[in-house]
């Protein structure tokens, strides 16, 4: 494989689709050796038929808002993979929602379920809905009209969705409420992220978060270093923030800005159980702005139109949307001292930022290692559905310590370099990749 050429090939094929032919090259960038050690993938076409997702559902969603005004969306469910197991991945409802983007999310899963040890391919959805200030009957009519199109093409075997960005236990109970009306199906798997009374998994809502915060625990004590008393910038203040602020907080590590589109709050007191409980508020309001933590919070200050890189810290998480940190913020971060990113979103950080950090010698590990905890436990919620019981807080915890442990192994084991340092973003990527191109390899040219 010559990955200019694979590219050029993709570049031809989909112009412009700029967030899809980045998540490609990163991969490709990475396993490229592995890949020429391996004659058996390049003959049976394993990269060239990776790079394209197995279909693509688009469809329109129309609906009434309060004001009796009918609106329009266009609705999406990408299926990119199904190798190692049903197609499994979020919704995202936002407004910049584009085949590109979610062809880039359905990419990266593929790769990020291949690495929890779990059996499922790799999907995205979602539309270019944007939830901001939106009522909750807005939100529910528009889930409704949304899943009138979209459940006829997933199923508890064939494709699971769940959440992402604009996408939380409120919608997911609105979509499987109207899913499960259409199809006269009452299996409670056929999303995950549902609420605790329907057949959703204890520590989901956390997962994504704590399962970054167990990862970085690993990534660090393998490097000598510790969380306690380290200061976190995350970005961001939905769910995954949310989970990755609560577990920084337990685990002794002070996190000390969150932001929104609007700005960033610098808190040098740290989170405390009632801050940390808000941030579930200011998302449930449906206004996307974080300025009114520094309100509520007199020891908390907001400064507009400022990102959360501009706070001094030891460890920066990414924890809203690709591209957040770019290679500016990545130099800010690094003249302030910070040794330490992780990425909690899906490509939180461009290019040139994650250049820049491996250049430094920093710490530094993917989106679709740190993150996986959210979907592994996803994929912890399905079985649970599948055998009709629920699981204890405590058996699920210790199978997402497991499962984050595990991930952490295999990056250190295809990313170890020979001074001994680990290139988290090879180790990942080629771990991911080895699991699901044996897969399609053993399942023959379909
Ligand atoms: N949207 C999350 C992710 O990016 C979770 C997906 C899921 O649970 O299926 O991995």
């Amino acid at each position: 494989m010559n990955v200019n050429e694979v590219m050029a090939e993709l570049e031809r094929k989909h112009p412009g689709e700029s967030e899809y032919l980045q998540a490609v090259r990163e991969v490709l960038e990475s396993i490229e050796e592995v890949y020429n050690e391996h004659p058996e993938f390049e003959k049976a076409k394993i990269v060239e038929r990776m790079v394209e997702p197995d279909r693509i559902f688009t469809f329109r969603v129309t609906w009434v808002d309060d004001k009796g005004e009918i609106q329009t969306n266009l609705g999406y469910r990408v299926q990119f993979n199904s190798a190692i197991g049903p197609y499994k991945g979020g919704l995202r409802f936002h407004k910049a929602v584009n085949p590109s983007m979610l062809k880039f999310l359905g990419f990266e899963q593929t790769f990020k379920n291949a690495l929890t040890t779990l059996p499922m391919g790799g999907a995205k959805g979602g539309s270019d809905f944007d939830p901001t200030g939106k009522s909750d009957a807005e939100i529910m009519r528009f889930c409704q009209a949304f899943m009138l199109e979209l459940w006829r093409n997933i199923g508890v075997d064939t494709d699971v969705p769940a959440g992402d960005v604009g996408v939380g236990g409120r919608e997911i109970g609105f979509l499987n409420g109207m899913y499960q009306k259409l199809a006269r199906e009452y299996h409670t798997g056929v999303l995950t992220g549902k609420g605790m009374t329907w057949g959703g998994s204890i520590l989901r809502p956390e997962a994504t978060g704590f399962g970054a915060l167990y990862f970085v625990e690993h990534m660090l004590a393998k490097a000598g270093k510790s969380l306690k008393g380290a200061t976190i910038a995350l970005s961001g203040f939905g769910n995954v923030a949310w989970g990755a602020a609560k577990k920084a907080t337990e685990l002794g590590a002070k996190v000390i800005a969150i932001s929104g589109p609007d700005g960033v709050v610098y808190n040098p007191n740290g989170m405390t159980d009632e801050k940390i409980n808000y941030m579930l508020e200011l998302r449930a309001s449906n206004r996307n702005i974080v300025a009114p933590f520094a309100e509520k919070f007199t020891d908390a200050t907001f400064t507009p139109g400022k990102k959360a890189w501009s706070v001094k810290c030891d460890i920066a998480l990414p924890c809203a949307f690709q591209n957040e940190l770019n290679e500016a913020d990545a130099k800010e971060l690094l003249a302030n001292g910070t040794w330490c990113v992780a990425e909690v979103s899906n490509m939180g950080c461009t290019p040139e930022a994650i250049h820049t950090f491996q250049a430094a010698g920093i710490l530094f590990a993917p989106g679709k290692a740190v993150n996986a905890g959210g979907v592994a436990t996803s994929g912890l919620e399905m079985t649970q559905n599948c055998m009709h019981i629920s699981w204890s807080g405590k058996e699920v915890d210790e199978k997402l310590h497991f499962i984050m442990e595990s991930i952490h192994e295999a990056c250190v084991r295809y990313g170890e370099q020979k001074d001994g340092t680990i290139n988290y973003v090879k180790g990942a990527n080629i771990a991911g990749f080895m699991k699901v191109a044996q897969a399609m390899l053993e399942q023959g040219v379909i």
